[in-house]
């Protein structure tokens, strides 16, 4: 569709219209997925990395497919970004985007509690190429200011952040980054485009496992970066095309649809969350919830402004929650005792303090404090899915 007419129509329309090319030879309503992974191409073309263009010839689907470039397209829209590069997972646009931007000897500042991935690869791979990372709490924006007295030239924050569902006030943040020179990567995986639009509040990337609430129905694994033009193009040439973690077309494709029902998937998670977090509020056996639209997390004023709705991850507490655990993994009926989140499906898993401390976050004094205050000895991370609440609740009601 007409990109300029795209730019004004509503998220939904987005949804289902973005980056939609029309399947020229049979006139198909929805466009074929394209697997090949050649294409014939003109005597004289360019073979340069350098010489990518939107509008060029498909030349390898490394460098870029039909099927790809829709998806890309589709989630720029929905980001109001101008551009938009396709992985074949979060974590391979995450450390993509880290291994661009980073170089010896340079330094960035790093949510202190993220998806665990990235602070291990921070942790250990960076480290280990001479980039110094430090953790911070991003809630605490004085932190941030007093990390800036040695500069910086990366930050990356996960907002709400896993798994502990703690927000960052984007604006802020980016404000401080801008002011001393640096750039601003927001993993707004949680949020998804419908709760969040972190480019709008001045990030300059927005990141999303696709694998989650894009995707929707946890069939398929990939990650996008959303930024500028220029950014994105350099990003494609050094990154996507020479380490090739680039995602199959097919995953492209089943995201691709997953991604016309995210509007309504989204305003179902939400409103179910807001159900089963209220519940759970009330349960005698729960010590503790955690969940953005409740009035009772610690930042339900930025949420409120920040967050258009709530999304469907809530985390709680409970006294001996590995007893707790095995119950629930016994007893459950429709929710899965399984890891990831975002899908069709309710999930439910149990994350242990002193195995993420041991194994991932390793923090310190305020920092650790500040992780308590949000874990306890433990959370039990819980996705919401699109079933009926009253269904959702009567199983967790007969397993706690
Ligand atoms: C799952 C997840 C990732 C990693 O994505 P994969 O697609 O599993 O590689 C990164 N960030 C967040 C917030 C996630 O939930």
């Amino acid at each position: 569709m007409d990109p300029s007419f795209i730019k004004k129509a509503n998220i939904k329309t987005k949804a289902v219209h973005a980056g939609e090319t029309k399947d020229k030879r049979y006139t198909g309503s929805i466009a074929d997925i394209t697997m090949s992974n050649t294409f014939s191409v003109d005597t004289d073309i360019s073979f340069s990395a350098e010489n990518l263009d939107e509008d060029a010839q498909f030349i390898y689907t490394r460098w870029g497919n039909p099927t790809i470039q829709m998806l890309e397209q589709k989630v720029a829209a929905l980001e109001n970004g101008e551009a938009a590069l396709a992985f074949s997972s979060g974590m391979a646009a995450i450390t993509g985007l880290m291994m661009q931007k980073l170089k010896s000897g340079d330094r960035a500042l790093v949510s202190d509690v993220s998806y665990a991935g990235v602070r291990e690869f921070g942790n250990d791979m960076l480290k280990d190429l001479n980039i110094e990372v430090v953790p911070l709490n991003f809630s605490n924006l004085e932190d941030v200011e007093k990390a800036f007295e040695k500069p910086a030239k990366f930050v990356f924050s996960e907002t709400p952040c896993n798994p502990i569902l703690r927000l960052t006030d984007i604006h802020a943040l980016a404000e401080i980054v801008h002011r001393h020179g640096a750039e601003l990567a927001v993993d707004s995986t949680f949020a998804t485009p419908m709760a969040t639009k972190p480019l709008e509040l001045g990030a300059d990337y927005v990141i999303h496992s696709m694998t989650k609430y894009l995707g929707g129905h946890g069939d398929a694994i990939g990650g996008i970066v959303a930024g500028s033009k220029r950014e994105i193009n350099a990003l494609r040439s050094n990154i996507s095309i020479h380490m090739g973690s680039i995602i199959s077309p097919f995953n492209a494709w089943l995201i691709n649809r997953g991604i016309v029902t995210l509007p309504m998937r989204m305003q179902v998670h939400s409103d179910n969350a807001m159900k089963v977090a209220k519940f759970l509020e009330g349960h005698p056996k729960i010590t503790k919830v955690f969940y953005p639209g409740l009035p009772s997390h610690p930042q339900h004023e930025l949420a409120q402004k920040q967050m258009q709705l709530y999304s469907g991850m809530i985390t709680f507490q409970m006294d001996d929650p590995k007893t707790a655990a095995r119950r629930m993994k016994e007893k459950l009926k429709i929710f899965h005792y399984a890891v990831s989140l975002g899908h069709h499906k309710s999930l439910i898993f149990y994350i242990s303090t002193d195995e993420m401390q041991k194994s991932t976050f390793k923090l310190q004094g305020a920092q650790l404090d500040d992780y308590l205050k949000y874990a306890g000895e433990g959370v039990f991370r819980v996705s919401i899915g699109l079933e009926d609440p009253g269904d959702l609740i009567n199983d967790l009601d007969s397993s706690l």
